[in-house]
């Protein structure tokens, strides 16, 4: 499934070459919205891909489900 380098995707950091793709990060804007960031989980470079959430009350998140492994 990997090894296609000419993917159109963006998974590589820029600044260390890491490759296996990146955290998400979410930064209160203003009017209710968050951005979402990646940061490399390698060396901490972050981008900004102009993701906007819907709106949102806040940055307080709630917990859902726990995903165990898949095994039934
Ligand atoms: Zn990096």
């Amino acid at each position: 499934m990997d090894s296609k380098d000419t993917d159109n995707s963006f998974r590589v950091c820029l600044s260390c070459g890491y490759q296996r793709g990146f955290h998400v990060h979410f930064k209160a804007v203003s009017e209710g919205k968050a951005r979402l960031g990646l940061i490399c989980p390698n060396c901490g470079q972050s981008y900004d891909i102009g993701w906007l959430t819907a709106d949102v009350a806040g940055l307080e998140p709630k917990k859902e489900d726990v995903y165990g492994e898949m095994d039934h």
